[in-house]
């Protein structure tokens, strides 16, 4: 899951963690208030949108007085912004983050990630702030500095004053931004997060280290536990498809492809996206009903495909394991009467149940191309949607 800006800001915030003084605004008169209550020469107007790259697409406005506060805010709110991050269709801007302007002297890149080849958490530092890190992974992968954190003993201070060295930070200010790095690692283990980008960290003018933005993402399998969490999550920058699938404890995810795929199990979904490819079609996107889903959960998840309009077919692919074919089956019909099939569908069954499954996709009277092997099936649904 992801937050705003000015949310991670302010869970850093409570880890004693540096960052400039801001409040959210949803209108430019909010937006001229906090600027008031800032009373600092520069203010911030910083579009809250969940994508990177809002600087270069001209989403974060340096204001010298309130006027330019309020013009800044009323050309933002409600702007479409395009960013390398949010695809071409972009990110409509509805919420600002009014912040206190930092004198930069330089900008670093801090990021804190969990390694899935280490399984640990791990620290990435580079002096190339600012910027895109993936650039700089490419052009000069040297500069880039990783520390990896035992889970029995946590960050330590060496590794943090290590990592800061390895920055460049100049040398009065290393204590410095270990312990903001030790703060963060706090926020990090502590809220249970799976990524989180400082881009930049900044050394300001007055000897200061600050985290200027922040990327946190969590661990969805953690929220459970993190109702503070939960309630950050803003609904109106999340696909609604995908919202309602995780009502239903669906996962679903959106691609931009025409083929809408219901299968069962995540490794069953990769295999089935790429023998679509294999035949030269893409997939719309990627459910999963899991293991012991029941005929109502099929229905809505079928129900959530044919709501959309770029599927021109789908492709139903199920291995029934603890999952039973009839079930898949059922599920299908009802969603298929209730909202009408206008698309092919091409099914797929095979395991627990099967016969009983095809029997009933035979007699409902719905048009269904059966397959007998998942590239069988593949290469049925790229023909039938062209
Ligand atoms: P994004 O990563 O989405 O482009 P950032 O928050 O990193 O957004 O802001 C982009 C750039 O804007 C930063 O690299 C920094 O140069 C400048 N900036 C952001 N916040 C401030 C601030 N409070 N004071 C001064 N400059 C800022
Ligand atoms: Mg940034």
């Amino acid at each position: 899951m992801n937050i705003h800006e000015y949310q991670g800001k302010e869970i850093l915030r409570q880890y004693g963690v540096s960052v400039p003084n801001g409040r959210v605004a949803f209108s430019p008169e909010e937006a001229v208030k906090v600027a008031k209550e800032l009373s600092t020469s520069v203010v911030v107007v910083k579009a809250q949108i969940h994508a990177g790259g809002r600087g270069k697409a001209g989403g974060v406005k340096i204001a010298k007085n309130l006027d330019e506060v309020r013009s800044y805010s009323k050309e933002l709110l409600g702007k479409v912004l395009v960013t390398h991050q949010t695809g071409p269709e972009g990110k409509e801007v509805k919420r600002l983050y009014i912040e206190e302007g930092s004198d930069i002297k330089k900008e670093y890149y801090l990021g804190f990630v969990v390694d899935r080849a280490t399984s640990r958490i791990t620290l990435m530092g580079s002096e190339e702030g600012g910027m895109d890190i993936e650039e700089v992974a490419e052009a000069t992968p040297e500069k880039i500095f990783k520390e990896i954190v035992d889970p029995a003993i946590g960050l330590t201070g060496f590794q943090a004053r290590r990592l800061a060295f390895n920055m460049n930070i100049p040398d009065k200010l290393i204590n410095k931004a270990a312990s903001l790095m030790l703060g963060i690692y706090k926020a990090f283990t502590e809220k249970d997060a799976s990524i989180l980008e400082i881009n930049p960290l900044v050394v300001t003018g007055d000897g200061n280290v600050v985290a200027l933005d922040a990327k946190f993402n969590f661990d969805g399998n953690a929220l459970y536990r993190h109702k503070d969490i939960v309630e950050l999550r803003d609904f109106e920058e999340e696909d609604p498809k995908e919202i309602e699938a995780s009502k239903y404890d669906l996962s679903y995810i959106s691609l931009d492809g025409s083929i809408g795929c219901m299968v069962n199990g995540a490794g069953l979904a990769m295999a089935t996206m790429d023998t679509i490819s294999y035949y030269g079609g893409s997939p719309a996107n990627f459910l999963d009903v899991g293991g012991g889903a029941t005929a109502e959960k099929v229905t809505e998840a079928f129900k959530i495909i044919l709501s959309d309009t770029s599927v021109k077919g789908i492709f139903v692919n199920i291995f029934g394991g603890i999952m039973k074919c009839d079930i898949i089956a059922e599920g299908v019909i009802t969603a298929a009467k209730e909202v009408g099939l206008n698309v092919p569908l091409v099914v797929r069954l095979e395991g627990t149940n099967v016969e009983l499954g095809k029997a009933l996709l035979n007699e409902s009277g719905i048009n269904i191309v059966t397959a007998d092997s998942m590239a069988d099936g593949a290469r049925k649904i790229v023909e039938l949607v062209g």
